[in-house]
């Protein structure tokens, strides 16, 4: 190279990285943290700051939406309709249920938003003040898992709307809306002509492009066992990931611990050692969704199911003894260049 282009772009270098605006912002949304980035070469900061400010309201109205903790939501109106009765939906809420009953059948029923009985029932629920202090008898168990099931949830794709089938029939979306909600971020920011972006709610991330300095964007995974460790790092590039973990919200009793990821086969917290799962997927409800429905699944069955799909992989990690762990990975998983 001639020495005066070299000169160029020695003089140029530094001043078109000063041309790229990068924002970060961090907000609360769900009962629980989010973090939105996103890089533009073709915006100022200030008019990236605006857009990053408007896309996070996509999250909130989700919130709004779905939240079983908010009793205006559309989810707790449906949940308080008469049974049969039509409830119209927003377009975000019909897509949320439609994303859900199709990861449901995909599981065989491990993932269903019809928990809610269930998740009640165990403390996990809005309607629980305080940790159980005694387990549930079978009877209540029970009788809880018979409005378990997602026939008892009837959409209409023409007039999206839907309705409940029993009066016990209560629809818990905590395993979905915090993946939707980061899409929806995504989504917003994309219209706005985004191209390099990473939304998380909750540890529930999205990304697109690259970072502010041209590199894949890093997403840790934490370790089952100890916080501050990582279980591993992905590189996420326009896609999606998504960690269940039974670390999360847990309890004591009887020297048991109980996780708030509920088999609906058996009305009771999961207890096959799972301690976590992570999806990559191409959407964020999705990955969601699939990681709550693979922890009930366990590694064997949930393994083969992520190799039969096209463009999703997972990382499990169950407990083989005390502080013991042991993970295992997807074939694919590899091209999100997971480290260590
Ligand atoms: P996540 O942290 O995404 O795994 O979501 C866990 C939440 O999903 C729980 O707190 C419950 O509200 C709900 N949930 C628990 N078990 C299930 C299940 N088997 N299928 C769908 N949702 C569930
Ligand atoms: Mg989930």
């Amino acid at each position: 190279m001639r020495r005066s282009a070299l000169l160029i772009l020695v003089l140029l270098g530094p001043m078109l990285a000063g041309c790229v605006a990068h924002v970060e912002i961090h907000d609360a949304v769900m009962g629980t943290t989010m973090k939105v980035e996103a890089v533009s070469r073709s915006m100022s900061k200030d008019e990236l700051n605006k857009v990053v400010l408007e896309a996070i309201e996509a999250a909130k109205k989700a919130d709004r939406l779905l939240s079983l903790w908010k009793p205006d939501s559309e989810i707790s109106r449906l949940n308080r309709a008469k049974p049969m009765e039509w409830v119209a939906l927003s377009p975000e809420t019909y897509e949320v249920l439609v994303q859900a009953l199709e990861v449901s059948k995909q599981t065989d029923g491990a993932f269903d938003i019809t928990v809610g009985p269930l998740v009640e029932l165990w403390g996990f629920g809005p309607k629980s003040a305080t940790v159980p202090t005694e387990l549930p008898s079978d009877e209540a168990v029970a009788a809880a898992k018979a409005f378990v099931g997602r026939e008892h949830i009837v959409v209409d794709a023409n007039s999206k709307r839907a309705y409940r089938d029993a009066e016990g029939v209560e629809i818990d979306l905590g395993g979905i809306a915090q993946g939707y909600a980061a899409d929806q971020v995504l989504k917003v920011l994309e219209a706005k002509g985004i191209r390099d972006a990473l939304v998380e709610v909750g540890g529930e991330t999205v990304a697109i492009g690259l970072t502010e300095t041209r590199e894949p964007w890093l997403v840790g995974v934490r370790h089952p066992n100890v916080m501050t460790k990582l279980l591993t790092t992905v590189e996420l590039k326009d896609a999606a990931l998504a960690t269940s973990g039974d670390y999360f919200n847990v309890y004591e009793l009887g020297g048991r611990l109980y996780s708030h990821i509920i088999d609906p086969a058996t009305g009771r917290p999961i207890a096959n050692n799972v301690c976590s799962v992570t999806v990559i997927a191409k959407n964020c409800a999705y990955a969601d969704a699939l990681a709550t429905g693979l922890m009930v699944l366990g590694p064997e069955k949930g393994l083969k199911l992520v190799e039969s799909l096209d463009g999703v992989e997972a990382i499990f990690a169950w407990r083989t003894g005390k502080d013991a762990i042991e993970v295992k990975a997807s074939t694919g998983a590899r091209q999100y260049r997971l480290a260590p």
